[in-house]
Protein backbone atom coordinates (compact mmCIF):
# COMPACT_ATOMS: atom_id res chain seq x y z
CA UNK A 1 0.00 0.00 0.00
CA UNK A 2 1.32 3.85 -1.09
CA UNK A 3 1.23 5.50 2.44
CA UNK A 4 1.13 9.26 1.89
CA UNK A 5 -0.64 10.23 4.59
CA UNK A 6 2.39 9.49 7.14
CA UNK A 7 1.03 12.04 9.58
CA UNK A 8 -2.35 11.44 9.40
CA UNK A 9 -3.87 11.60 13.08
CA UNK A 10 -1.00 13.29 14.73
CA UNK A 11 -1.56 17.12 15.75
CA UNK A 12 1.48 19.63 15.47
CA UNK A 13 2.04 22.45 17.23
CA UNK A 14 4.35 24.81 15.07
CA UNK A 15 5.87 28.06 16.52
CA UNK A 16 6.32 31.39 14.60
CA UNK A 17 4.78 29.70 11.41
CA UNK A 18 3.18 32.86 9.60
CA UNK A 19 6.04 33.42 7.51
CA UNK A 20 9.81 31.73 6.90
CA UNK A 21 10.57 28.60 7.63
CA UNK A 22 7.98 28.06 9.97
CA UNK A 23 5.31 28.64 7.59
CA UNK A 24 7.45 25.82 5.24
CA UNK A 25 7.22 23.67 7.78
CA UNK A 26 3.85 23.88 8.89
CA UNK A 27 2.51 23.30 5.26
CA UNK A 28 4.58 20.64 4.67
CA UNK A 29 3.27 18.59 7.99
CA UNK A 30 -0.08 19.30 6.94
CA UNK A 31 0.40 18.11 3.37
CA UNK A 32 1.72 14.90 5.06
CA UNK A 33 -1.73 14.59 6.80
CA UNK A 34 -0.95 16.72 10.22
CA UNK A 35 -3.55 18.80 11.98
CA UNK A 36 -1.73 21.79 12.48
CA UNK A 37 -1.39 24.99 14.73
CA UNK A 38 0.37 27.95 12.86
CA UNK A 39 1.40 30.20 16.48
CA UNK A 40 2.01 33.64 15.63
CA UNK A 41 3.38 36.31 17.66
CA UNK A 42 3.39 39.84 15.52
CA UNK A 43 2.11 38.52 12.27
CA UNK A 44 -1.66 37.63 12.70
CA UNK A 45 -2.63 38.13 9.18
CA UNK A 46 0.46 36.09 7.49
CA UNK A 47 -0.50 32.79 9.82
CA UNK A 48 -4.34 33.42 8.93
CA UNK A 49 -2.96 33.70 5.52
CA UNK A 50 -0.40 30.64 5.80
CA UNK A 51 -4.09 28.75 7.20
CA UNK A 52 -6.02 29.30 3.84
CA UNK A 53 -2.88 27.99 1.94
CA UNK A 54 -3.32 25.19 3.89
CA UNK A 55 -6.98 24.54 3.88
CA UNK A 56 -6.57 25.03 -0.06
CA UNK A 57 -3.96 21.95 -0.08
CA UNK A 58 -6.98 20.22 1.12
CA UNK A 59 -4.95 20.17 5.02
CA UNK A 60 -6.34 21.37 8.24
CA UNK A 61 -5.18 24.18 10.40
CA UNK A 62 -5.87 26.99 12.68
CA UNK A 63 -3.91 29.97 13.92
CA UNK A 64 -3.37 30.75 17.12
CA UNK A 65 -1.34 34.51 18.73
CA UNK A 66 1.04 33.87 21.72
CA UNK A 67 4.61 35.54 22.27
CA UNK A 68 6.79 32.47 22.90
CA UNK A 69 9.06 33.91 25.22
CA UNK A 70 6.30 34.82 27.77
CA UNK A 71 6.16 31.39 30.40
CA UNK A 72 2.34 32.52 31.79
CA UNK A 73 1.25 32.99 28.29
CA UNK A 74 3.19 30.17 26.59
CA UNK A 75 1.17 28.03 29.29
CA UNK A 76 -2.36 29.44 28.40
CA UNK A 77 -1.73 28.57 24.63
CA UNK A 78 -0.82 24.83 25.39
CA UNK A 79 -3.68 24.53 27.95
CA UNK A 80 -6.02 25.98 25.62
CA UNK A 81 -4.97 24.08 22.61
CA UNK A 82 -5.17 20.65 25.04
CA UNK A 83 -8.30 21.80 26.24
CA UNK A 84 -9.88 22.36 22.66
CA UNK A 85 -8.08 19.55 20.58
CA UNK A 86 -7.37 16.73 23.16
CA UNK A 87 -3.65 16.52 22.32
CA UNK A 88 -0.52 17.68 20.36
CA UNK A 89 1.72 14.96 19.28
CA UNK A 90 4.44 17.08 17.48
CA UNK A 91 6.06 20.30 18.85
CA UNK A 92 8.26 22.58 16.79
CA UNK A 93 10.08 25.29 18.44
CA UNK A 94 10.71 27.37 15.32
CA UNK A 95 10.22 30.94 16.58
CA UNK A 96 13.52 33.07 16.25
CA UNK A 97 14.95 36.23 16.01
CA UNK A 98 18.23 38.09 15.34
CA UNK A 99 19.85 40.92 17.36
CA UNK A 100 23.44 41.11 15.42
CA UNK A 101 25.96 43.26 17.24
CA UNK A 102 29.60 43.62 17.89
CA UNK A 103 30.33 42.14 21.61
CA UNK A 104 31.79 45.98 22.03
CA UNK A 105 28.40 47.27 21.17
CA UNK A 106 26.39 44.71 21.71
CA UNK A 107 23.34 45.75 24.48
CA UNK A 108 21.98 44.04 27.50
CA UNK A 109 18.12 44.27 25.94
CA UNK A 110 19.88 42.74 22.62
CA UNK A 111 21.07 39.79 24.55
CA UNK A 112 18.30 39.33 26.32
CA UNK A 113 15.52 39.35 23.92
CA UNK A 114 17.45 36.64 21.63
CA UNK A 115 17.82 34.74 24.45
CA UNK A 116 14.45 35.35 25.71
CA UNK A 117 12.83 34.19 22.79
CA UNK A 118 14.94 31.63 21.23
CA UNK A 119 15.80 29.60 24.03
CA UNK A 120 13.58 30.41 26.41
CA UNK A 121 10.64 30.26 24.04
CA UNK A 122 11.47 26.64 23.33
CA UNK A 123 11.58 25.82 27.37
CA UNK A 124 8.20 27.05 28.02
CA UNK A 125 6.74 25.02 24.91
CA UNK A 126 8.22 22.23 26.18
CA UNK A 127 8.14 23.03 29.74
CA UNK A 128 4.51 23.30 29.61
CA UNK A 129 3.46 20.73 26.92
CA UNK A 130 5.75 17.79 28.08
CA UNK A 131 3.40 16.57 30.75
CA UNK A 132 1.16 15.38 27.82
CA UNK A 133 3.57 14.13 25.41
CA UNK A 134 4.41 12.11 28.86
CA UNK A 135 0.79 11.00 29.79
CA UNK A 136 0.55 10.30 25.62
CA UNK A 137 3.73 7.76 26.15
CA UNK A 138 5.03 9.67 22.41
CA UNK A 139 5.93 12.54 20.70
CA UNK A 140 7.77 14.20 18.80
CA UNK A 141 10.05 17.98 19.79
CA UNK A 142 12.17 19.44 16.97
CA UNK A 143 13.85 22.56 17.63
CA UNK A 144 15.32 25.08 15.44
CA UNK A 145 18.79 25.79 16.34
CA UNK A 146 21.41 26.84 13.34
CA UNK A 147 24.90 26.38 12.04
CA UNK A 148 25.48 29.35 14.07
CA UNK A 149 25.25 27.22 17.51
CA UNK A 150 27.30 24.98 16.01
CA UNK A 151 30.00 26.85 14.74
CA UNK A 152 29.41 30.18 16.16
CA UNK A 153 29.53 33.13 14.04
CA UNK A 154 31.25 36.64 14.67
CA UNK A 155 28.66 39.86 15.30
CA UNK A 156 25.96 36.93 16.44
CA UNK A 157 27.28 36.19 19.81
CA UNK A 158 23.52 36.45 21.37
CA UNK A 159 22.47 34.53 18.66
CA UNK A 160 24.86 32.04 18.74
CA UNK A 161 24.64 31.28 22.28
CA UNK A 162 20.97 31.02 22.08
CA UNK A 163 21.03 28.60 19.17
CA UNK A 164 23.73 26.60 20.66
CA UNK A 165 21.43 26.46 24.13
CA UNK A 166 18.78 24.87 22.17
CA UNK A 167 22.03 21.86 21.06
CA UNK A 168 22.27 21.29 24.99
CA UNK A 169 18.31 21.68 25.64
CA UNK A 170 18.01 19.17 22.86
CA UNK A 171 20.53 16.46 24.19
CA UNK A 172 19.28 16.72 28.34
CA UNK A 173 16.05 16.78 26.89
CA UNK A 174 16.25 13.74 24.44
CA UNK A 175 17.72 11.71 27.32
CA UNK A 176 15.15 12.73 29.96
CA UNK A 177 12.37 11.93 27.89
CA UNK A 178 13.55 8.67 25.67
CA UNK A 179 11.67 6.34 28.03
CA UNK A 180 8.53 7.71 27.24
CA UNK A 181 8.86 7.43 23.34
CA UNK A 182 9.50 10.90 22.88
CA UNK A 183 12.41 12.01 20.40
CA UNK A 184 13.85 15.28 20.56
CA UNK A 185 15.69 16.07 17.74
CA UNK A 186 17.19 19.85 16.25
CA UNK A 187 17.85 20.88 12.77
CA UNK A 188 20.69 23.66 12.25
CA UNK A 189 19.60 25.47 9.17
CA UNK A 190 22.30 26.99 7.34
CA UNK A 191 21.45 30.02 5.25
CA UNK A 192 18.47 29.95 3.65
CA UNK A 193 16.15 32.43 1.90
CA UNK A 194 13.94 34.06 4.07
CA UNK A 195 13.09 37.76 5.81
CA UNK A 196 15.53 36.87 7.90
CA UNK A 197 18.96 36.68 5.58
CA UNK A 198 17.27 39.11 3.33
CA UNK A 199 18.61 42.16 5.63
CA UNK A 200 22.28 40.85 4.70
CA UNK A 201 24.66 43.57 3.31
CA UNK A 202 24.51 41.87 -0.62
CA UNK A 203 28.39 41.57 -0.44
CA UNK A 204 27.97 39.16 2.47
CA UNK A 205 25.76 37.24 1.47
CA UNK A 206 27.80 36.81 -1.65
CA UNK A 207 30.44 35.44 0.02
CA UNK A 208 28.66 33.14 2.43
CA UNK A 209 27.14 31.27 -0.68
CA UNK A 210 30.68 30.83 -2.19
CA UNK A 211 31.68 29.23 0.71
CA UNK A 212 29.20 26.78 0.57
CA UNK A 213 30.01 23.10 -0.96
CA UNK A 214 26.33 23.19 -2.87
CA UNK A 215 27.41 26.76 -4.11
CA UNK A 216 23.69 28.05 -3.29
CA UNK A 217 21.29 29.30 -0.24
CA UNK A 218 18.84 26.95 1.30
CA UNK A 219 15.19 26.93 0.74
CA UNK A 220 12.59 26.76 3.88
CA UNK A 221 11.65 23.53 1.82
CA UNK A 222 14.92 22.12 2.39
CA UNK A 223 14.06 22.57 5.88
CA UNK A 224 10.64 21.44 5.70
CA UNK A 225 11.70 18.31 4.40
CA UNK A 226 14.25 17.63 7.37
CA UNK A 227 11.30 18.77 9.84
CA UNK A 228 8.61 16.23 8.28
CA UNK A 229 10.96 13.34 8.57
CA UNK A 230 12.24 14.43 12.23
CA UNK A 231 8.04 14.36 12.60
CA UNK A 232 7.33 10.97 11.14
CA UNK A 233 7.77 7.36 12.62
CA UNK A 234 10.65 7.18 10.11
CA UNK A 235 12.62 8.57 12.37
CA UNK A 236 11.38 6.51 15.25
CA UNK A 237 15.11 5.46 16.19
CA UNK A 238 16.90 9.01 15.93
CA UNK A 239 16.93 11.28 19.30
CA UNK A 240 19.47 13.79 20.46
CA UNK A 241 20.68 14.33 16.93
CA UNK A 242 21.35 17.73 15.30
CA UNK A 243 20.70 17.73 11.47
CA UNK A 244 22.90 20.20 9.68
CA UNK A 245 20.69 21.38 6.56
CA UNK A 246 23.27 23.68 5.03
CA UNK A 247 24.51 22.35 1.92
CA UNK A 248 27.45 21.11 3.33
CA UNK A 249 28.39 24.72 5.38
CA UNK A 250 29.66 22.58 8.57
CA UNK A 251 31.57 19.79 7.09
P1 LIG B 1 11.84 34.93 9.94
O1 LIG B 1 11.40 34.86 8.53
O2 LIG B 1 12.40 36.19 10.50
O3 LIG B 1 10.63 34.44 10.86
C1 LIG B 1 10.75 34.40 12.25
C2 LIG B 1 9.50 33.76 12.82
O4 LIG B 1 9.64 33.70 14.25
C3 LIG B 1 8.25 34.56 12.51
O5 LIG B 1 7.22 33.67 12.13
C4 LIG B 1 7.93 35.22 13.84
O6 LIG B 1 6.55 35.38 14.08
C5 LIG B 1 8.45 34.19 14.83
N1 LIG B 1 8.69 34.79 16.13
C6 LIG B 1 9.63 35.70 16.48
N2 LIG B 1 9.50 36.02 17.78
C7 LIG B 1 8.44 35.31 18.25
C8 LIG B 1 7.81 35.20 19.52
N3 LIG B 1 8.25 35.89 20.58
N4 LIG B 1 6.75 34.35 19.66
C9 LIG B 1 6.30 33.62 18.59
N5 LIG B 1 6.86 33.70 17.37
C10 LIG B 1 7.91 34.53 17.21
O7 LIG B 1 12.95 33.84 10.24
P2 LIG B 1 13.24 32.41 9.58
O8 LIG B 1 14.44 32.56 8.75
O9 LIG B 1 12.00 31.81 9.04
O10 LIG B 1 13.70 31.65 10.91
C11 LIG B 1 12.96 30.61 11.51
C12 LIG B 1 13.88 29.89 12.50
O11 LIG B 1 14.98 29.34 11.76
C13 LIG B 1 14.48 30.81 13.55
O12 LIG B 1 14.57 30.13 14.78
C14 LIG B 1 15.86 31.10 13.01
O13 LIG B 1 16.77 31.43 14.02
C15 LIG B 1 16.19 29.77 12.36
N6 LIG B 1 17.25 29.84 11.36
C16 LIG B 1 17.11 30.59 10.21
C17 LIG B 1 18.15 30.63 9.30
C18 LIG B 1 18.07 31.41 8.02
O14 LIG B 1 19.08 31.46 7.28
N7 LIG B 1 16.96 32.01 7.67
C19 LIG B 1 19.33 29.93 9.55
C20 LIG B 1 19.43 29.20 10.72
C21 LIG B 1 18.39 29.16 11.61
P3 LIG B 1 5.77 36.80 13.90
O15 LIG B 1 6.13 37.34 12.55
O16 LIG B 1 4.34 36.39 14.03
O17 LIG B 1 6.22 37.67 15.02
Amino acid sequence: MIQNFILEGKTALVTGAGRGIGKAIAKKLALYGAFVIVNYNGSREKAEEAVLEIKNQGGNAIAIGCDVADFEASKAMVEQLISTYGKIDILVNNAGITRDNLIARMTEQEFDEVISTNLKGAFNLTRHLSKYLIKNRGGRIINISSVSGVSGNAGQANYSASKAGLIGLTKSLAKELAARNICVNAIAPGFIETDMTKKMDERVAENIVNAIPLKRMGNTEDIANAALFLASDLSGYITGQILCVDGGMTI
